[in-house]
């Protein structure tokens, strides 16, 4: 009894799949390169959907954007499944009864492994005498669907779905007649040729047959000119039809199968049995889809299919008389090929996945099996090797590996790896007794090159900033992405720690350099934090969290620089959560917390002209703790909007008291950090405050840095703007040092810049500072704002900035900020008769 053959035996195991989120041009572009008829989408491992060329007449060509939708969107759903150990019988009754084009063979998990399609049935080998005995005009469809050129795709696309053509004749402009597949689709998906006429687009020439030749003649000349559709003509040379692999098949299903089941049974006695047959096999080779080699007992070639030539690149004359060594990669050594003779000479046969070399030069994957074939005494006299190329599967597990351990961006290993290496990396160090290095890298104001410059600025940025530490790096070293602007260093082998602290310095050097980014040139800085193993830690969650602590550290200690994890470094994190504990009770209480003012003086009249408003806090056992400490501790864990709005409601109502007691209060200005300025009830806030207090309008005005502003400009014009309308002043606060440009001075809606203090202590000293100032001033005055000269201490620095346009002076030496009372009794004056 002959067993029905299992669908696994000729499916395609060439599978194509994306994620649902692949543009549908992509898509297609893959199918065709691999000449593949469907894409399976899948989510994970699972498969969501199917897109294949049949779909391409639902694409409207008339829309370019249509082949940029997600293939999410067009995928037919859920997708049709067939069980790899079915009879080829039983799934040919599927195809008819359900209409389908293809099936996807699972395994008993559920798993892809195939695609099963009814012109792979066809393409395979079997029909011989069913073709032999029949004409092409008995078995092709009534009238080939005739297409004028001058359409355009999207009307040609239409006439096909609508006569349920999978093919139609073209007529072109000279007179020649052309053909548009599906398959020609899929190309026009992947690449939209615009407005072009079908009659540009279509193939020619048509291939055709006569109505009275036999069938396998129009088998063979599909097969050897690789299309899938021949015209038809009758004896006066008209077209009367369109021959496709589908036609093939019609009503032949039943002598089909046979003949495939006996085809298929035919070949595997052929290879396994002897050489009697080989004549046999060799017809059944030729159409194979296989790649199919058969050599004598030397291993000299003797024969070699079209698919080994197609795969290969290497014809039979190329090929014959010499040893499939020709295809070496040079990727496996000696052992490999002495394992698989010695598989084949004891069992008989041997399969496995090996890689050669087209003769293109290009690597591929194959999936090999190789049969000894014996005479009846038992010699070997010949072998075959059966392959497939499964290049594309490996690529995607490949990708998917990749996915898994490499950031997609920079290509370096991502936390995960990381994580792995250095797992293994700590086993190392401690049975050699070695120490190693983790350095955690994070780019000082990223973010705002990012914010202001758009995304592929800062991609491209992070690209170069990762090639720069790469090479930067020993080769066994390894540069991970963390996410973000951040990076992790593992040097292994340390010996020393000064080894450490060198990559540092010279890391941080290396990205201090300025870089070009589409024409413009950035500076940006990094901060470095070291754990070492053993010193900080034996394990990798330790090593890592120690490595950010430090980073930390230098960011808070001057940015631009590295900080090594030491165990004093504990206490300091110790201290720094005793002080937020303290400072969310002040936050919430308000206890310990009170308000300094201090004046600006006109330069030029000596009169206070404001003061700003400068946040004090006194802890029972902490004592006076400064705001340089503080505020920072407040912004990163989020305090600073319940400080900001205590601070602004303890101004406000010292405001309204002076007010009430008939003293004539200055404007005062109020720090805001990052995080309050972009409180989106920021404005109604201050419009609240005004009013509840009853405060003439803008008695309140406000500081803020330049690096607060560069964030999303655009929305800080708006801000801005809401609150110049209320009357508020708005002073840019430390100007000069952050990312000074005084050409976004001009776009900003402010009306006050202050000038860092440490440009005002450098004047005597160094000429840069006295440049900046004259710069800043010299602009100011053309942009008509007012300039603050901050942190004026002494006699000497006030006459040095006689010399330049200067509105108003801050500092220790016009008057120190000091406590409201204080404040009042130094510089505000009663209104109303007085003396
Ligand atoms: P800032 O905005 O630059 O404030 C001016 C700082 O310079 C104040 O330090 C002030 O006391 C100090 N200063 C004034 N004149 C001189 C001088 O002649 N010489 C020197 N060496 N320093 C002078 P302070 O009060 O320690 O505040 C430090 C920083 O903390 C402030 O810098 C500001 O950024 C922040 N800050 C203070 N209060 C608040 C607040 O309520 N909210 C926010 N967001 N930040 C605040
Ligand atoms: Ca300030
Ligand atoms: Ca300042």
């Amino acid at each position: 009894m002959t067993q029905e053959l299992p669908v696994e035996r000729i499916m395609h195991t060439g599978l194509l799949s994306c994620t649902p989120d692949t543009p549908l041009c992509e898509a297609a572009a893959r199918m065709a390169e691999r000449r593949c008829s469907s894409m399976l989408v899948m989510e994970g491992t699972q498969v969501v959907g199917i897109w294949t060329e049949h779909d391409t007449l639902f694409v409207d060509f008339g829309d370019p954007e249509a082949v940029q939708l997600p293939i999410k969107r067009v995928m037919s759903r859920p997708v049709a499944t067939i069980h790899q150990a079915t009879p080829i019988g039983e799934a040919a009754l599927r195809f008819s009864a359900e209409r389908r084009r293809h099936l996807l063979v699972v395994d008993d998990a559920g798993t892809p492994r195939g695609i099963l399609s009814q012109t792979d049935m066809a393409l395979n080998q079997g029909l011989e005498p069913y073709l032999r005995l029949r004409e092409v005009g008995a078995a092709m469809r009534s009238r080939p669907l005739l297409l004028q050129g001058k359409l355009t795709l999207k009307e040609a696309a239409e006439c096909m779905r609508r006569g349920g053509c999978d093919a139609a004749v073209v007529m072109c402009r000279d007179g020649q007649l052309g053909i548009l597949t599906e398959r020609d689709l899929v190309r026009f998906v992947a690449c939209h040729p615009g407005a072009t006429a079908v009659g540009e687009l279509a193939s020619r020439p048509l291939l055709t047959v006569g109505v009275e030749d036999a069938l396998i003649h129009a088998r063979d000349l599909l097969i050897d000119h690789r299309v899938r559709h021949l015209g038809v003509l009758d004896d006066r040379g008209g077209v009367v039809g369109l021959l496709g692999f589908q036609d093939l098949l019609a009503g032949a299903e039943h002598l089909y199968l046979d003949d495939l089941r006996e085809a298929l049974e035919q070949r595997d006695q052929a290879l396994a049995q002897s050489r009697r047959n080989l004549q046999l096999a060799e017809r059944v080779i030729d159409s194979s889809l296989e790649g199919i080699i058969i050599t004598d007992a030397r291993t000299r070639i003797e024969f070699v299919n079209p698919a080994f030539t197609h795969m290969t690149g290497y014809s039979l004359e190329e090929a014959a008389g010499r040893t499939p060594a020709m295809l070496s990669s040079g990727r496996h050594d000696v052992g490999f090929y002495q394992n698989m003779w010695q598989t084949l000479q004891e069992h008989g046969h041997w399969r496995g996945e090996i890689w050669n070399r087209r003769k293109s030069g290009q690597l591929y994957l194959e999936l090999l099996t190789i049969t000894a074939i014996r005479n009846d005494q038992g010699e070997v006299t010949n072998y075959a090797a059966l392959f497939t190329d499964i290049t594309h599967i490996r690529e995607n597990e490949e990708q998917v590996r990749r996915l898994a351990y490499y950031d997609p961006l920079t290509r370096l290993p991502n936390r995960r790896l990381l994580e792995d290496r250095l797992e293994l990396a700590i086993l190392h160090a401690h049975r050699h007794q070695q120490r190693l290095a983790v350095i955690f890298l994070d780019l000082d104001h990223f973010k705002q090159v990012n914010d202001a410059l758009g995304h592929a600025v800062g991609d491209e940025l992070l690209l170069k900033v990762s090639q720069r530490l790469r090479g930067h790096l020993r080769e066994d070293d390894t540069l991970a992405r963390q996410g973000g602007d951040e990076f992790i260093v593992l040097l292994n082998e340390v010996e020393e720690v000064d080894d450490v602290t060198r990559v540092a310095r010279r890391l941080v050097e290396s990205v201090s350099s300025p870089f070009e980014v589409g024409g413009q040139i950035f500076r940006v800085g990094c901060s470095l934090g070291i754990s070492l193993y053993p010193d900080d830690g034996a394990k990798v969650e330790t090593l890592v969290r120690h490595a950010d602590a430090a980073m930390y550290r230098a960011k808070q200690e001057g940015r631009n620089t590295y900080r090594l994890f030491r165990a004093e470094m504990h206490q300091q994190d110790h201290r720094l959560l005793e002080l937020e504990t303290a400072l969310r009770t002040a936050a919430e209480t308000g206890e310990g917390l009170d308000v300094h003012y201090q004046p600006l003086f006109n330069r030029d009249s000596g009169q206070v002209q404001g003061a700003e408003a400068l946040l004090r806090w006194h802890h029972p056992s902490l004592g006076h703790v400064s705001p340089g400490d503080f505020i920072p501790l407040a912004e990163r864990s989020g305090l600073i909007l319940p400080l900001g709005e205590r601070l602004m409601h303890l101004v406000a109502s010292q405001l309204h008291d002076w007010l009430v007691a008939g003293l004539e209060p200055p404007r005062i200005a109020v720090n805001l950090s990052g995080r309050q300025f972009w409180q989106s009830d920021l404005v109604a806030q201050v419009r609240a405050l005004h009013a509840n207090y009853c405060l003439p309008p803008g008695q309140i005005g406000f500081e803020l840095t330049e690096s607060i502003l560069l964030d999303k400009q655009q929305q800080a014009v708006h801000t801005l703007k809401a609150l110049r309308e209320m009357g508020c002043r708005i002073a840019i606060d430390d100007f000069g040092t952050g990312y000074s440009s005084l050409s976004y001075l001009q776009e900003l809606p402010v009306t006050t810049v202050k000038i860092d203090r440490s440009f005002i202590r450098g004047l005597g000293e160094c000429r840069g500072s006295a440049a900046i100032v004259a710069a800043v001033t010299g602009l100011a005055k053309e942009l008509g704002l007012r300039v603050v000269a901050e942190g004026v201490e002494t006699e000497d620095q006030l006459e040095a900035l006689s010399r330049y346009h200067v509105d108003l002076i801050q500092g220790y030496l016009t008057g120190r900020p000091v406590a409201a009372e204080a404040f009042a009794a130094h510089y505000l004056i009663t209104e109303g008769p007085s003396g």
